[in-house]
């Protein structure tokens, strides 16, 4: 299934980023430039930046669009680099009309890909190409990032995606049914969308399994079957990796109290670990910097980063630490 505007469902948790996209795919390069679109997992980031590129895409054959995540970009500079490609790296790049990027958080702490795409940016930006720009955190929360980047990436119009509400949830599950041809009674779609709440994705989740569950018992779409599929999601959501799940699994490793995870205690028994648990909730959940934090007691996001380097420096250089990184992430189901 293709990501275009029409089958993008509009509610004001992304009423403004609609529009904006919206208003960038009729007239790239002249309504707002740079595009920078953010909000947590599944939300139709990449959805929207899709439906942009296809959009521009049906301006004109001779339009050019450029759409890849972020980790493309620096696996393609990586290569060029070895290859001493450079050049046709770059003017491959600059030829685009418009400049599609996906994840762009993926660039935080890697200098030659930053300094690169900067000036790719710079190069389309003065020519009056578009540039569209998609992240799970606003600018600001993308750390380490060089300054000039970050006021690159805000110097436009910068666009939050929010969960959506009930009714487009509802709405949402409609109309991903028709797609696949899926008779979904509203009250079974009530349900659904009740206690799936966090994102898109996890309501197509949801609703595949409805599908498959329908069509493998040869019945159709019901409230109780609904309730059946859900029931198995949810028990499985339970088992989720989450902030206070590293926190007691941590606390454990290392002979801690979680409380003390949360506590100022400065001394290295007790710091270490909550560094480690610090490190593993950047790794292994969406949690943002300052929302990590907020789990540890109320800690700076400077000191959840400064934990996150340590940490990842010692994974490469202390086969012990590493060791134990393993068993932790195993433990955690990883
Ligand atoms: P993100 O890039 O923000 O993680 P995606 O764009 O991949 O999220 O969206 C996840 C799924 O949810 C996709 O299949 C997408 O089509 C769907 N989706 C998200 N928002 C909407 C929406 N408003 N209308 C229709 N589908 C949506
Ligand atoms: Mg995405």
């Amino acid at each position: 299934m293709s990501y275009t505007f029409a089958n993008f469902v509009v509610g004001s948790s992304n009423q403004f980023a609609h529009a904006a996209a919206l208003a960038v795919a009729n007239l790239p390069g002249r309504a707002y430039n740079p595009l920078f679109l953010y909000g947590g997992v599944g939300l139709g980031k990449t959805h929207l930046l899709q439906a942009i590129g296809s959009h521009i895409t049906q301006g004109g054959p001779s339009r050019r669009v450029t759409y890849l995540p972020a980790e493309g970009f620096v696996h393609e500079l990586v290569s060029a680099l070895q290859h001493d490609r450079m050049e046709s790296f770059r003017s491959q790049y600059r030829q685009a009309d418009a400049l599609i990027v996906d994840d762009v958080q993926f660039l935080a702490g890697k200098d030659r890909s930053q300094e690169e795409f900067f000036h790719t940016f710079n190069a389309l930006y003065e020519a009056g190409k578009q540039i569209v720009l998609a992240s799970d955190k606003p600018p600001q929360e993308i750390t380490p990032l060089q300054e000039r980047l970050r006021s690159r990436f805000a110097c436009g119009v910068i666009a939050d995606m929010q969960s959506p509400d009930l009714e487009t949830r509802v709405a949402i599950l409609h109309r991903k049914a028709e797609e696949r041809g899926l008779l979904l009674p509203t009250p079974a779609a009530m349900l659904v969308a009740t206690h799936m709440s966090a994102n898109v994705r996890e309501l197509e989740g949801c609703l595949a399994r409805l599908g498959a569950y329908a069509s493998l018992h040869a019945r159709s779409i019901s409230v109780e079957l609904a309730e059946a599929v859900l029931q198995q999601v949810l028990a499985e959501r339970e088992r989720a990796v989450t902030a206070p799940r590293i926190q007691q699994t941590v606390a454990q490793h290392f002979g801690v109290k979680t409380s003390d995870l949360r506590s100022k205690k400065r001394q290295r028994t007790i710091a270490f670990p909550r560094q480690v648990a610090m490190f593993l909730c950047r790794e292994l959940t969406n949690a943002s910097l300052p929302e990590i934090g907020r789990h540890f007691g109320g800690k700076d996001h400077t000191t959840v980063l400064h934990a996150c380097r340590k940490i990842a420096g010692l994974e490469e250089a202390d086969e012990q630490i590493a060791r134990i990184l393993w068993q932790l992430r195993q433990a955690l189901g990883g």
